[in-house]
């Protein structure tokens, strides 16, 4: 038998929260943003689940091939452009669209010799300071993309820095449409918080990642809990052991729980080498068979233990849900201090995965 860790993929959830997406932003068509492996749940595994999207937006050269020999026949976006400029065969051959974020990249595609054009979306930083060209450039190299006979279309591109908070995405706004006064392109510019809470920031096409997946882009779980979207991933496993502790015991590595009384603790077959969180201190909730436990002292490699003194009937072999429909993600990386971006990315190649319909 394998360790009973299991990563349990509910694939209605995808369409469930794709149709969720096109509720908030019926206007927009939607890139489907499978990034970093479909954020841990596994490209191969939940693609098919979201074919109902436009298309899917990824980095990797890699994942954009195997995308295609999966037998996606639909768009495909590379967010991050390309890193060098002989990935313009690969583009080419598999007819993917790409981001196009600095001088040099818009250069090689002057230069490259292509079967056909490439759609290209133009990046603009617009306040995040990460990838994109100035607002004062953008005119510019807007004009000078239109002269290139490799260029088959033009996006324009941004990313919002604090579209999950209070801050919203106002000042960057106004920055694109300073920058982009005079531009006539359609635009992508929202994420998941944006697609959410700021409808004014939807144009032509919305980039969801997270909230496809079911997780909240503030890490917290209330904020979306009204929306519909739905846990596209339970981690679970098993105990597979048991302790009775006294007054004055501890438990694991460095001894950081000490029992102040009679307490009977299981021992749970997940570590964080399987992805759980080893900074999650003693009190990081978990589901035991069908009760909110929460953990004790430290997460070791393989094992972590947690309270049974709310769940009497608990036994070796009593499920154990570490994060899911029972127990948002958001609530087990709150208490981590992460987000449930890093847990489900983080998932380790160890764990089983089963895919249910
Ligand atoms: C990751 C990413 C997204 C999706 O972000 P979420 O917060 O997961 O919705 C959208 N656009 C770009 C450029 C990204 O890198």
């Amino acid at each position: 038998m394998p360790r009973p860790i299991t990563a349990t993929l509910h694939l209605a959830a995808f369409a469930n929260n794709l149709h969720v997406v096109r509720r908030f932003a019926p206007t927009a068509k939607v890139w489907s943003v499978v990034k970093a492996n479909a954020y841990g749940h596994g490209l191969k595994n939940v693609w098919q689940s979201l074919a109902q999207t436009d298309g899917f937006a990824l980095l990797d050269l890699a994942e954009a091939i195997l995308l295609r020999e999966s037998g996606w026949r639909g768009s495909i976006l590379l967010l991050e452009g390309f890193f060098q400029p002989e990935d313009l065969l690969l583009i080419d051959r598999y007819r993917l669209a790409t981001a196009v974020n600095s001088d040099w990249q818009l250069q090689a595609i002057a230069e490259a010799r292509l079967q056909a054009p490439v759609d290209v979306y133009l990046k603009l930083n617009s306040g995040m300071n990460r990838l994109g060209f100035a607002p004062e450039r953008l005119h510019n190299i807007w004009q000078k993309a239109q002269e290139l006979r490799n260029i088959a279309s033009m996006t324009l591109m941004s990313h919002f820095a604090t579209a999950d908070s209070t801050e919203g995405v106002a000042q960057q706004m106004a920055t694109i449409e300073r920058a982009a006064a005079a531009i006539t392109l359609p635009r992508c510019l929202a994420n998941s918080a944006a697609i959410l809470w700021h409808p004014e920031s939807h144009g032509s096409w919305v980039r969801p990642g997270i909230i496809l997946y079911g997780a909240s882009p503030t890490g917290n779980w209330r904020d979306i809990a009204d929306t519909g979207l739905q846990p596209a991933m339970t981690l679970s496993s098993e105990i597979i052991g048991m302790q009775t502790l006294q007054q004055g015991d501890r438990v694991g590595y460095g001894g950081r729980y000490t029992a102040t009384g009679p307490q009977r603790i299981g021992v749970v077959a997940c570590g964080y080498a399987d992805g759980y969180p080893r900074h999650a201190p003693t009190g990081t909730p978990v589901w035991v068979d069908g009760v909110l436990t929460h953990t004790l002292g430290s997460v070791s490699m393989d094992m972590m233990m947690v309270d049974l003194t709310p769940c009497p009937q608990a036994a070796i072999g009593t499920r154990v849900e570490l994060w899911g429909r029972n127990l948002p993600v958001d609530n087990v990386a709150a208490a981590a201090g992460t987000l449930g971006y890093e847990l489900l990315t983080s998932l380790a190649a160890r764990v089983n995965v089963d895919v249910v319909r």
